[in-house]
């Protein structure tokens, strides 16, 4: 998508004389992009960001510097719902141990009273940051018969109308939910957001699903309600750090399904994807208004 009009710098940020030729920058796998490596690429005039969350760029630092920043909303939300569904779906009816299970010598024969999981239809469905994200997953989860919960800071009466959600305080929702799934961006404000107090509100049955960002859940406090056996069982497509350290200790959890960042991860998407990035980028290197912009954090 990129012709030979275009000199591609391969990312990195060591390197010195290669930042100083940057006139466009794409991001993609979070690199922070920060104001003060901004400043080490002085003719820098737009960031185009492959994925709608951009906490790894420091959008207000840009703004003041007159960088516009581009990212791809939209595009991505049905991919992102169905893989929220994907993993609370293999959460609760064990899609990962039974598979484990099967491929092994142990499976024997079949077992009535093994691997019982929790029911999806009918139970009651938490939704943290019902954005363009989160009422995809409404969408898919009203198929499911779910009572749907949600909390975001503003309420959403249009979707409460079409989507038949309702809106409830936060430590509500946590409490009366059977799944909780996290589709908030993660902000100073949403740093932490899950730790040890909003497990402790959460069902001994219920299980987590964070298709938000690592940092909004607290790593010690996940590995502490999973081991502990304070909620049952979450599935997490994205961690802090990312990837986790090989050795690091939630990888030792057998009620923990992680899965690698694969939220927008299908072809068509992804192909999506590219053509907002580089049609941002083409608008950007031209000094046209970006096609989606990013305004803060
Ligand atoms: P969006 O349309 O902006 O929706 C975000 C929602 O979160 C809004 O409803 C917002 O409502 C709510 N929110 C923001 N701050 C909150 C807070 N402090 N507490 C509770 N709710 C809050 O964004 P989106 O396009 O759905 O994307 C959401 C995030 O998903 C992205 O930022 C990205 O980090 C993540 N994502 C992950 C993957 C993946 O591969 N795992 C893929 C795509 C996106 P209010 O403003 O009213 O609070």
């Amino acid at each position: 998508m990129l012709g030979p009009e275009f000199e591609i710098i391969p990312w990195n940020v060591k390197d010195d004389a290669g930042l100083a030729r940057v006139e466009a920058a794409i991001t993609y796998g979070h690199p922070l992009l920060d104001g003060p490596l901004m400043d080490r690429m002085p003719k820098l005039k737009m960031i185009s960001n492959h994925g709608v969350g951009v906490d790894h760029i420091d959008v207000a630092a840009a703004v003041a510097r007159k960088i516009p920043v581009g990212n791809t909303p939209g595009c991505l939300d049905n991919s992102t719902a169905d893989m929220t569904m994907a993993l609370l779906l293999a959460a609760a009816r064990n899609v990962v141990t039974g598979d484990r299970f099967a491929h092994s010598a142990e499976f024997t024969h079949y077992d009535p009273a093994f691997m019982i999981g929790q029911e999806v239809t009918g139970s009651v469905l938490g939704i943290i940051g019902l954005g363009r994200i989160g009422r995809q997953v409404a969408k898919r989860a009203r198929a499911f018969d779910m009572r749907i919960m949600y909390f975001n800071r503003n309420r959403d009466a249009a979707s409460e109308q079409t989507l038949g959600v309702e809106y409830m305080p936060f430590e509500t929702v946590l409490s009366k939910s059977d799944f909780v799934t996290l589709n908030c961006p993660l902000t100073p404000e949403t740093r932490g957001l899950m730790s040890h107090a909003q497990f402790d509100l959460m069902k001994p049955t219920g299980i987590l699903i964070n298709m938000a960002r690592g940092p909004v859940v607290d790593p010690e406090a996940l590995y502490a309600a999973l081991s502990g056996g304070r909620i049952a069982c979450a599935a997490t497509d994205v961690t802090d750090p990312e990837p986790l350290p090989r050795d690091h200790k939630l990888l030792s959890l057998p009620n923990l399904i992680i899965t690698p960042h694969l939220g927008s991860a299908s072809n068509r998407t992804r192909h999506r994807m590219l053509e907002m990035t580089v049609a941002n980028l083409r608008a950007g290197l031209r000094g046209e208004p970006l096609f989606w912009q990013v305004f803060k954090n």
